[in-house]
């Protein structure tokens, strides 16, 4: 990274990295979660951006994006823990 870049200019940076350098897709962008939002343009985030993140709870999953939903239940999750241990063990004593 060149050592002159500001913070903001480094998150300019890595927004248009983000977005394939696609200036319009980094403006556009509503990834309202995401902690780099207001700072995205590679400027100071105006007074309304800063209150629209403080009142719509952004970066807190209750903004745009929703949390994500577990994929796996806890059930499912222990069993597949097992089967790890099992392979893992197998693979120790050479059976696998
Ligand atoms: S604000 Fe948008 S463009 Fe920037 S890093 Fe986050 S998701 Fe990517």
């Amino acid at each position: 990274m060149n050592p002159r870049l500001t913070p903001l200019k480094a998150i300019r940076w890595n927004c248009l990295d983000c977005m394939s350098s696609s200036s319009p897709d980094v403006k556009e962008c509503d990834l309202y979660d995401c902690s780099l939002w207001e700072y995205r343009l590679g400027s100071r985030p105006t007074k309304e951006m800063i209150e629209k993140v403080k009142d719509e709870g952004m970066h807190k999953g209750k903004g745009y994006a929703e949390p994500a939903e577990p994929i796996y239940t806890v059930e499912e999750t222990e069993r597949m823990r097992k089967m790890g241990e099992r392979l893992r063990d197998s693979q120790k004593r050479g059976i696998a």
